[in-house]
């Protein structure tokens, strides 16, 4: 008994009998004597409808836009139809779908006749995914006789303004959540809150970055002094390896915070890289599991790192990366050019994901997000102008085709061997490396390789991570 957390992803939320299978979820859990608190993301799928009409908008494509809105409709439509048998009930769930479906249209309505779209309108759009689940699925709970209440996040979670990827303000978050919802678990009711969105202190929607109904679902854990955070997905739990690349992916037991947090930051989807933030310092334990396989334990996320046998517990990948390479021979006796570099990135609004040096010192390199690499270059070719004219610094080039592949395990810390047996299994398989980094936290070591070369090294790699999961 205790107060849990649940989270439930698109896929989980997707259908009616997906929402049928959430319900008895939480039912169960209440049965069980818990508190609990549920974060809902968008229907799988709409989401991606949703930023398809503001594309369409983008261009004044009236047709499109009004076409996926409908398709948004008939979606909610139909699970509500099947999920909500009294009329009355039923009806008004419908007559807010409508009413949202209408500021969509209005919404990209605006966008056509301006021409051109801001982030601010963009997240004001896809928010509509989290706010219709999250409204017809506490709908559906009350006619099941769960005491469910519907609430926007954007209530309780205040950002910056940072659209489409915004960052949380802790304190009023959590002065919010503590004073406005944990009184309502208290009087027994199951909130039905929406993942992914928050608003700047005054009042706009704002989102936290695709995948963020996994970091929502963490701040109302830590908030609500949760006993455990469960991430609902439609997978058994965190795998060795995303099965969608190597089929003999298995089910991690137990991983550290650490570990899953270096796991999604080098591309395993399962959660957003944000979600352990707010639950470490509390030790809240994160459990990862299946909505549709419920009596499978999942994954068991704590502070302290289960040793395996292998040291290496899981590779991740990846994809639409750019490498840029600062190079040049005078590099060597002009000081504070990397510095430098980082800060010009950082100016144009990027981030680093990977930094990596030769030894000779004549040249770095470091990868962005493909769509930020030219934005990038440009910022520090302006930075570095002078080194440039002086020839110190030959040249900034741009790499893409090429992809991150990181193998991830707190026991690599302080292990002898480990990278050469990682570096072993590259060469023996053939695969070109052309660059390497060891994460800050020395529980990953990172690699650029060629996009073609993706499925080949992380399947070759996975072979040391699988020796250590029972089959
Ligand atoms: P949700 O909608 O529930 O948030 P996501 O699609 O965001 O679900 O994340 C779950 C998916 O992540 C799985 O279906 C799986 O294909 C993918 N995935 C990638 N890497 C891993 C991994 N290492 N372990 C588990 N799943 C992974
Ligand atoms: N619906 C949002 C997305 O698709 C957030 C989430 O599902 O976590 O990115
Ligand atoms: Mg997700």
């Amino acid at each position: 008994m205790g107060t849990i957390t649940m989270k439930f992803g698109g896929t989980s939320v997707g259908s009616a009998d997906a929402m049928s299978q959430v319900m008895q979820i939480v039912a169960d859990s209440l049965a069980d004597g818990n508190r609990v608190a549920v974060v809902v993301s968008a229907m799988s799928g709409v989401t991606n409808l949703l930023l398809k009409t503001v594309e369409a908008a983008k261009t004044g494509d009236k047709w499109t836009y009004t076409e996926v809105s409908q398709e948004i409709r008939e979606k909610h439509e139909e699970a509500a139809e099947l999920l909500i048998s009294d009329e009355e009930v039923r009806d008004q769930f419908i007559a807010k779908l409508d009413k949202m479906l209408e500021q969509h249209i209005e919404l990209c309505t605006a966008i056509g006749t301006l021409g051109e779209v801001t982030p601010r309108i963009a997240d004001a759009i896809v928010s509509f995914g989290e706010r219709l689940s999250s409204r017809l699925i506490s709908a559906a709970m009350k006619e099941r006789n769960i005491n469910a209440k519907q609430f926007d996040s954007s209530q309780f979670i205040i950002t910056n303004h940072n659209y489409q990827d915004a960052d949380p303000l802790w304190d009023v978050t959590e002065k919010n959540i503590r004073e406005q919802l944990l009184p309502q678990l208290d009087e027994g009711i199951v909130p039905i809150i929406t993942g992914f969105i928050g608003s700047t202190p005054d009042g706009v929607i704002t989102t936290l970055g695709r995948g963020g109904s996994d970091f929502s679902a963490a701040i109302f854990a830590a908030y609500l002094d949760s006993d455990e955070l469960i991430i609902w997905t439609d997978v058994d739990g965190v795998m060795t390896t995303d099965p969608r690349i190597d089929k003999r992916a298995r089910v991690l037991p137990n991983v550290s915070y650490q570990e899953v947090g270096e796991m999604a930051f080098y591309g395993a989807k399962v959660l957003h890289p944000k979600t352990v933030q707010p639950i470490i310092s509390q030790e809240i334990p994160l459990r990862v599991r299946n909505t549709f396989n419920p009596t499978h334990p999942g994954t068991l996320i704590t502070a302290t790192p289960t040793p395996s046998d292998t040291v290496i517990k899981a590779v991740t990948s990846i994809r639409n990366v750019s490498m840029l390479t600062v190079s040049g021979k005078g590099m060597l006796g002009v000081p504070g050019i990397a510095g430098r570099t980082f800060l010009a990135t950082a100016d144009s609004g990027a981030s680093i994901l990977m930094i990596s040096q030769s030894s000779s010192e004549q040249n770095f390199c470091f990868i962005v997000t493909d769509g930020q690499a030219d934005g990038v270059k440009g910022s520090v070719e302006s930075e570095l102008a002078k080194e440039i004219e002086d020839q110190d610094v030959d040249s900034v080039s741009i790499t893409s085709d090429i992809v991150i592949v990181t193998v991830v395990g707190a026991g690599m810390r302080g292990t002898m061997g480990v990278a050469g047996r990682v570096f072993t299994t590259m060469g023996d398989n053939g695969i070109n490396v052309l660059a390497i980094a060891q994460g800050s936290s020395e529980c990953s070591i990172s690699f650029v390789v060629n996009e073609n070369d993706l499925e080949h090294a992380v399947s070759s790699l996975h072979e040391l991570a699988l020796q250590a999961v029972p089959a």
